[in-house]
């Protein structure tokens, strides 16, 4: 539990820190350019205009924070913050993350739990909602016969790879389960679904790149394991993509 916890604050820990870090520089500069020659026009316009832009910055910062506990309404809102979250707020972070040379894995595995947080505080329950669970072709057996492209269906459950587990349980509820190869078809699968949720399964870089892109739609990550290296025969807790669906289905 203790370390779920400081999994989860790493990624605000650190966006917190770069605006406060912004906020010192701005101020610093601000109050050098006053002391030596005083502000002209121009520079009068220019820190005032930053200013603005950090002030906004913060503000829209705290009400992201909130949303991982209260709903942001209105929805529009909801859409700008997400989008501040994964075009200003990841990038930010994820510099302080490289200059303090800390793990990359943990870093996005932090940045995931918050947006889970996000996704589950914020997602408002809906009659027959479309669920979409997005698995990655590694977890299939690299030995298996079977081409399983996109619909596990086909799977034959020999138990010898997670898929088979994944198919008996999702059988049990109305969600679309597709295998994606790729960052391209996971895209298009998601287009011709349109899902209002997505449940996506994948390894910490992919799950990092498909939620930034498809931030218009509620996605929650789920990690797999590579028990064996990556990208081969890898594994998934079905219980977490069970927990899931179990929510967006309530
Ligand atoms: S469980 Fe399904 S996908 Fe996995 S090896 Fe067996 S038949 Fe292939």
């Amino acid at each position: 539990m203790k370390d779920y916890y400081f999994s989860v604050i790493k990624f605000p820990v650190f966006v917190s820190l770069t605006l406060l870090i912004l906020v010192g520089l701005f101020f610093g500069m601000a109050l050098a350019s006053y002391g030596k020659t005083g502000l002209g026009t121009w520079e009068t316009v220019l820190y005032t205009t930053i200013f603005i832009v950090l002030v906004f910055m913060v503000s829209n910062w705290i009400l992201v924070l909130m949303s991982t506990h209260s709903v942001i309404k209105p929805p529009r809102m909801q859409r700008f913050s997400a989008w501040m979250l994964f075009n200003i707020y990841y990038p930010l972070a994820k510099t302080l993350n490289s200059v303090l040379l800390r793990k990359k894995t943990g870093f996005q595995e932090s940045f995931l739990n918050f947006t889970n947080e996000i996704v589950m505080c914020n997602y408002s329950p809906l009659k027959d909602p479309s669920i979409l669970v997005l698995l990655p072709h590694c977890l299939q057996n690299a030995e298996c016969k079977i081409r399983i492209t996109s619909d596990i269906s086909e799977c034959a459950e020999c138990g010898k790879c997670d898929i088979s587990t994944v198919k008996q349980v999702l059988n049990k509820y109305p969600v679309k389960t597709a295998v994606a190869t790729g960052g391209s078809l996971a895209r298009k699968l998601i287009v011709d679904h349109h899902p209002d949720v997505i449940v996506a399964v994948a390894c910490h870089r992919d799950l990092v790149e498909g939620v930034r892109d498809s931030w218009r739609f509620p996605v929650f990550s789920v990690l797999n394991e590579r028990p064996k290296g990556p990208c081969f025969d890898t594994t998934v807790s079905v219980a977490a993509v069970e927990f899931a669906i179990k929510r967006f289905l309530r």
